[in-house]
């Protein structure tokens, strides 16, 4: 790339200090400048992970990563083959900064605060000699012959290539001067939020949680499972958060009313589950049903369940009859709860939706409708579940992005 190519970043955050430290990095001779519209810098690492930043997840093969982003999982697996979570841990430790994988495979910097992810990559762009200029809002782009005409609220600079990393919007008007130049926008909605229940009774039960239940949106093929939270309005946890992702635009489309059923115990068969009861039933007729070993569940939520039932929980093995115990089977395993409405999760939310994938080539980022236009991180109609995706989905395509299409 020639010495006075001017390479313009907008938005200063993760996927846009990524494709400018890599653009310099691959493209030494040009010249970059990022172009912010806040006064903040990598506002949201600063936020992230409840302040501590889970950068990536530890899931090191490419087919099993892309099953954790319910858009783009199809057009990710090129991606990743330039670069995934590997090259993240990579890139970070050979830069001094360390990561840590916990349980859940979430990883996080070994200092548990993302001011390190944040020094890291203002150091990086101090030494590659990158600019940076903040209250800079891009608001039209046009391309004349070869060049950019960039129109900022303040001023109109030129530019040879330009890298949109301007993240989510949660209006499709904040995507406008994208779709002018001919690209297709995705509607955004959000994704990663938890359920609100006012009606329910449930509420009662906060911090109550299970390690592995299974939930469905009724009438849809939405479902998931994992650790499900009662909270003081609703639900959350991970079976929830996953619905929320997978079900972005139905959930949405319902307008956040709908029912769903949980499995409240890690078996599915109903016939498995009755035999369970039926042999603890032989073994002590005389055990309380409250005192049953047969589900495992937190005790509160058992006598809940029990209480929902009109089920004396006094009321031993044998005199529990079958149409009571169908009664508590079929509750166990299909329990129904409305939602009306949603709260937005704390901890990570995303935009589903942005930019269409169909207007790129997934090798380079760039745009198949104006090229010399790339594009890099929420902006795109890619996101993931929790757990560090979604910044892995920001530093994969902004590395990308970065390169400008050469192959070094
Ligand atoms: C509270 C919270 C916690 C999160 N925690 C995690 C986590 O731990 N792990 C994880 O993987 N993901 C997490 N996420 C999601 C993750 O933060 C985003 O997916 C990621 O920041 C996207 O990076 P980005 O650079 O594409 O967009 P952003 O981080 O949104 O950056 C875009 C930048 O562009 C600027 N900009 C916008 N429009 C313009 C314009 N017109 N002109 C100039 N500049 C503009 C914005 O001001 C912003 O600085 C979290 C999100 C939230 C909200």
């Amino acid at each position: 790339m020639e010495e006075s190519t001017n390479v313009a970043i907008i938005g200063g955050g993760a996927a846009g200090f990524f494709a400018a430290i890599s653009c310099k990095t691959h493209n030494p001779n040009v010249n970059v400048t990022i172009y912010e519209k806040s006064d903040k810098l990598l506002a949201k690492v600063k936020v992230s992970g409840g302040g501590r930043c889970n950068v990536t997840h530890a899931c090191f093969t490419v087919s099993q990563l892309v099953k954790f982003y319910p858009r783009g999982e199809k057009q990710l697996k090129k991606a990743f083959a330039y670069f995934n979570t590997n090259n993240t841990v990579k890139w970070f430790e050979s830069r001094g900064v360390m990561l840590k994988t916990e349980e859940d495979n979430r990883m996080f910097p070994v200092t548990d605060n993302s001011q390190t992810i944040i020094n890291c990559l203002i150091r990086e762009t101090e030494k590659l000699g990158i600019a940076i200029q903040l209250h800079e809002t891009i608001l039209a782009a046009e391309k004349d012959e070869e060049r950019f005409k960039l129109t900022f609220r303040e001023k109109v600079i030129h530019a040879d290539k330009i890298i949109i990393a301007s993240g989510g919007s949660p209006k499709k008007d904040g995507f406008a001067w994208l779709e002018k130049l001919g690209h297709t926008i995705e509607p955004p909605v959000p994704s990663l939020f938890t359920f609100n229940m006012p009606s329910e009774s449930i509420k009662a039960l906060m911090g109550v949680s299970v390690d592995n239940a299974s939930v469905r949106v009724v009438g849809t093929k939405l479902k998931t499972e994992g650790p499900l939270l009662i909270t003081h309005w609703g639900m959350s946890g991970p079976a929830i958060l996953k619905l929320s992702a997978w079900g972005a635009r139905i959930l949405n489309d319902l307008n956040y009313n709908f029912k769903i059923q949980v499995n409240w115990l890690s078996l599915s068969n109903e016939d498995e589950v009755r035999s369970i009861l039926g042999n603890e039933r032989t073994a002590h007729p005389k055990r309380k049903v409250v005192n049953s070993e047969s589900f495992k569940l937190p005790n509160r939520l058992y006598l809940f369940l029990l209480e929902k039932l009109d089920i004396n929980p006094d009321t031993t093995l044998e005199e529990l009859g079958r149409k009571n115990q169908n009664r508590l089977l079929n509750t166990l395993l299909n329990d129904e709860y409305a939602v009306e409405g949603k709260t937005t999760f704390k901890e990570e939310f995303v935009t589903c939706g942005g930019v269409s994938l169909n207007n790129l080539s997934m090798d380079t980022m760039e745009s198949k409708v104006c090229p010399g236009m790339y594009f890099a991180g929420e902006v795109l109609d890619i996101d993931g579940v929790t757990g560090g995706f979604n910044f892995q989905a920001a530093w994969t395509t902004g590395f990308i992005a970065g390169k400008l299409g050469s192959d070094k």
